[in-house]
């Protein structure tokens, strides 16, 4: 017997939710602040709340999805729905950061109810595929006892842990990654036009360049979580080869009057590590910056 679903917002990613729940067979209800979103699910066999606290009092699972925790905590806050999610699990996939989430599973939590924090890491139109993921912390009982629901919504669906911000905190250090390569791509993009590059031939030498960045990638992981800062003989690239390449990029900037604002920050690391450092250490000795601004205390003298 498949559980009784209440999805609170029925936007992009809400409404493909409640579709996703409908298409596997979940009873599911929907509630909006605007009722006329609602509509096309109901036409699809949602049952529309005609309260939150109506769709909360009759579902075992309730799944938040709204703009942002403010919204959501309009939603949940009041007496009667507070008083309504004793015995509940919620799934909060409202996007948020790791202290959001862990003040939502205080507050949730206090009220009786299981609380999973999730993010999701797809567009809607990706919601309910094999290969999406989404990320989940939060109590591992709930985890465990909605697992087949959880993996409707997405097959690669993963438990990050019982600390209900490590969901959030993994999405944003994910998210992270991806910024600094979508910044990367329109500096690029801005260096290979100003040469009178066709974008289509840079996207093509990008395509080709790809596996060699996502293994350089991994092998800066692989080498921080080992401290494995100063360069030897497995170092792809050593800090000084780096930023000898990298002094071409700031010069292109110049000569061709492009922005440099993100080169420039991407220089002072630079040339912060190489005058604290050393030029033969790995890329991955840089790390230290990232945390708390100083280098690696074990870093030998700058002339070994
Ligand atoms: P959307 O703008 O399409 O929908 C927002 C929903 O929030 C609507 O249902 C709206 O009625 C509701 N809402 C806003 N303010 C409210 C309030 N004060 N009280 C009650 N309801 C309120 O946005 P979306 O794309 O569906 O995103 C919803 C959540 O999912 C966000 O937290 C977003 O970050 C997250 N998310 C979206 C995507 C995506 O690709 N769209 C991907 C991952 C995560």
């Amino acid at each position: 017997m498949k559980s009784n679903v209440c999805v609170l917002g029925a936007g992009r990613m809400g409404s493909s939710i409640v579709r996703t729940l409908l298409d596997q067979g979940y009873p599911t209800s929907v509630w909006n602040r605007t009722a006329a979103k609602s509509e096309p699910l109901a036409a699809l066999g949602a049952k529309v709340a005609a309260s939150v606290e109506d769709g909360v009092g009759a579902a075992e699972v309730v799944i938040v999805n709204v703009l942002d925790y403010a919204a959501s905590k309009t939603l949940l806050r009041s007496d009667n729905v507070a008083s309504a999610l004793s015995g509940k699990a919620i799934i909060q996939l409202t996007s948020g950061s790791p202290r959001l989430a862990r003040e939502e599973a205080r507050w949730v939590e206090a009220r009786g109810a299981g609380y999973l924090d999730g993010a999701i890491m797809a567009t809607p139109d990706f919601v309910g595929k094999p290969e999406t993921t989404l990320l989940y912390s939060g109590s591992r009982e709930v985890y465990d006892r909605y697992k087949p629901l959880l993996l409707a919504l997405g097959g690669g669906t993963s438990y990050v842990g019982e600390v209900p911000g490590q969901a959030s905190a993994l999405d944003t250090a994910l998210l992270t990654q991806m910024w600094g390569g979508l910044f990367g791509t329109l500096q690029g993009m801005a260096v290979a036009e100003a040469e009178g590059l066709d974008l289509l031939t840079f996207r093509g030498h990008l395509a080709a360049f790809k596996p060699v960045v996502d293994a350089a990638l991994f092998d800066v992981v692989d080498r921080t979580k080992a401290h494995r800062f100063a360069g030897d003989e497995a170092t792809l690239a050593s800090l000084g080869a780096h930023y000898s390449a990298f002094r071409h990029l700031l010069e292109a900037c110049e000569e061709r009057g492009l922005s440099a604002a993100m080169p420039r920050a991407m220089d002072q690391i630079f040339q912060k590590a190489l005058s604290l450092g050393s030029g033969t250490d790995d890329f991955a000795s840089l790390f230290p910056l990232f945390q708390n601004g100083s280098v690696r205390q074990e870093r030998k003298p700058a002339h070994a």
